[in-house]
């Protein structure tokens, strides 16, 4: 028999820095939350060979007192929080204390700092090399700030190693690392060098000018072109970012970034929440693209869950969920033609031009938006100019989606969007009276012609307008039959034969627990045995459905958040499908009247920018567009 014995602490904290320290990305990752909790203003990250050579991270922070130093590299050891109370009110990215330990555990490390109250001119350093934690202290030329220096890392583990993949590979996750901070805090610069090739380089970002900047630099060009800038307040909880529209989905979840109180979470109900949100804009297995800041009071949510802290809990999760995905969701239907013409709104978006001058097409305002618990509506609070409160209520139309702010997809001089116009914002609100007082024309105008039984032809105000008339019909047919299915209650049929399911007891809990609310979704299911339930009714819709998945994935849904999208989503489904049958057919000839009863629809249904399947419905080019297609006035 073997006998017990202590883990010598060097072999602990190997094994916690199988938890922590999986690849160089996440020393990355430790290195610079670290930097972030020291109050930095400037990091600066080198990389040699994709980390396993050399990851040097250099912040401007408060430093480490000379007495410190040591302690910081052994395991549990923490300025961050004392007691129980700070670990529920977590403001600190780091709080573990084991970060430091871990990763000189397995690498050669080395931790320069002088300290904002050191009273000695230099500063201090202490190394460490995969031995047990006896650093020594020496002095060190360091300006205010620290340095760690991981070099030769899993050079002590080479199991460990021979897991890493290609230089390439593990540089881009560490470019990913420091894009996700790099997004959560504008107000720091940050550098990112590899074998010594500059990759990054971001000012610190102050207005919402510069924010766009750092997100076009991050995300790429086409997510700002595609962007709608929200900021929505509810139930104290507030969400705030950068959201593309349909027509901008990726074949991967790449551009999908959520931060909770600056944290970056992947989370599975924020993911559910997001994709129920896109549900019947986006085309099926296409991936919505985001940046996205959720805030509320550190006590509601628990960030204590996991090792890399990459997930959260929430105290509310179905609070959480409601407001996310109602919030996105009205987001999204609230982009109407209206938002993406060259009206006054529009005309002020486009004088708000890159500071750098740069062209880049960043053209969103701040818009401060509070949603309306009682009626689920965006409003802009009294506090925001009207200028900047769309070109909705405030222009008298009556498009209350206006007031979000949006630049549109350009399609080789066609688009959905503002045209970049010139001028200072007095001008832009000069024009802004001169239009309201004119708003005779609707903003996707009156038709002219049917081009080849496929496309409408219209002119409004501004210039062109192109309407495929399908897509639009069916979007709209869709929307209409949703909220005529809406305003009746869901109706019930009962089964000729009731159904017996074998469950969990969690499961049977639930359909006990929640027989109100399943009642309300068309659902009679009553618990028969610890592990069973009979079901007796179901919605008529779905009376045709595989009952017993269904119930099964109902009930799952239930008790994860506390109510179920999957009857909406199954109906919406049916719906679609219906819509789609029933819509206008390309070559049908349209009369005149009936075109301009069209365009007049979409300029009052939800989401009628796109069809079902996420592609646009219609483009436009202004006159000034047309002008400079044929030359003219130059
Ligand atoms: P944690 O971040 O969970 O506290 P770490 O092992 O990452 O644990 O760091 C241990 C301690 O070392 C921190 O609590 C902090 O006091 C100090 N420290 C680490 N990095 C820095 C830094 N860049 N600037 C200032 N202090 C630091
Ligand atoms: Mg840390």
């Amino acid at each position: 028999m073997k006998r017990i014995a202590l883990l010598s602490q060097r072999l602990a904290n190997q094994i916690a820095a199988g938890e922590v320290v999986e690849r160089p990305a996440s020393v990355v990752k430790e290195l610079l939350e670290n930097s972030v909790d020291a109050g930095a203003a400037r990091i600066d990250v080198e990389i040699e060979q994709g980390g396993s050579k050399l990851i040097r991270i250099r912040d401007d922070g408060q430093g480490i007192n000379k007495e410190d130093l040591a302690l910081a590299l052994s395991r549990h050891a923490t300025s961050k929080i004392a007691d129980l109370d700070d670990l529920e009110n977590i403001a600190s990215l780091g709080f573990r204390g084991e970060a430091l330990a871990s990763i000189s555990s397995v690498s050669r490390l080395l931790l320069a700092s002088r300290s904002v109250d050191a009273t000695d001119s230099g500063g201090w350093q202490v190394e460490a090399a995969g031995q047990e934690m006896t650093p020594t202290l020496a002095p060190a030329a360091h300006p205010q700030g620290t340095t760690v220096e991981v070099r030769d890392l899993f050079f002590n583990t080479p199991a460990r190693k021979k897991f890493l993949r290609t230089e390439n590979t593990e540089f881009g996750r560490i470019d990913e690392v420091v894009k996700r901070l790099a997004l959560s805090r504008f107000e720091l610069a940050f550098s990112l060098r590899h074998n010594q090739r500059t990759v990054h380089q971001l000012q610190a970002a102050q207005s919402i000018q510069e924010k766009q900047r750092r997100i076009g630099l991050v995300c790429g060009p086409a997510f700002l072109e595609h962007a709608v800038y929200i900021d929505i307040e509810a139930s104290g909880l507030r969400l705030w970012g950068w959201v593309c529209l349909p027509t901008f989905s990726r074949s991967q979840p790449d551009l999908q970034y959520f931060y909770v109180n600056g944290r970056v979470i992947r989370d599975k109900l924020v993911s559910h929440a997001v994709k129920q949100a896109y549900r019947d804009v986006l085309f099926h297995g296409r991936h919505p693209a985001f940046v996205l800041y959720l805030e509320l009071q550190p006590a509601l949510v628990d960030v204590n869950v996991h090792p890399t802290k990459h997930e959260v809990r929430f105290r509310d999760q179905r609070l959480v969920h409601d407001f996310l995905f109602r919030s996105l969701h009205k987001a999204l239907a609230d982009v109407r033609p209206a938002d993406h013409m060259e009206t006054p709104a529009a005309a002020v978006e486009s004088s708000i031009a890159s500071p750098d001058g740069a062209g880049s097409p960043v053209q969103q305002v701040p818009l401060g938006l509070r949603l309306d618990e009682s009626t689920g509506e965006l409003y802009a609070p009294p506090d925001v100019p009207s200028s900047f409160a769309g070109s909705g209520s405030a222009a008298g139309r009556g498009y209350a989606g206006a007031n979000i702010a949006t630049t549109g997809a350009d399609r080789g001089g066609w688009r959905q969007a503002a045209t970049p116009g010139a001028g200072s914002l007095a001008d832009q609100s000069a024009l802004y009276q001169r239009l309201s007082e004119d708003a005779e024309v609707p903003p996707l105008g009156y038709a002219l012609a049917q081009l080849h039984g496929v496309y409408i032809l219209a002119q409004n105000q501004h210039g062109l307008i192109v309407v495929d008339m399908h897509a639009a019909h069916e979007r709209i047919t869709y929307e209409h039959m949703k909220s005529a299915s809406d305003s009746q209650s869901i109706k019930a049929q009962p089964l000729l034969v009731p159904i017996s399911i074998a469950v969990s007891q969690a499961e049977a809990e639930c359909a006990e627990a929640q027989a109100n609310e399943l009642a309300t979704l068309g659902f009679e299911i009553a618990r028969v045995a610890d592990e069973s339930v009979i079901v007796r009714q179901v919605p008529s819709i779905l009376a045709r459905a595989d009952i017993e998945q269904l119930v099964r994935d109902v009930l799952a849904d239930v008790r994860e958040h506390g109510r179920s999208e999957r009857i909406s989503a199954y109906r919406d489904e049916l719906l679609s499908t219906m819509a789609c049958h029933g819509s206008v057919r390309a070559n049908r000839q349209l009369s005149v009247a009936e075109m301009n009863a069209l365009l007049r629809d979409m300029e009052r249904t939800e989401r009628s920018g796109q069809c079902n399947h996420g592609r646009p419905t219609w483009v436009y080019q202004s006159m000034s567009d047309l002008d400079k297609l044929f030359l003219r006035g130059q």
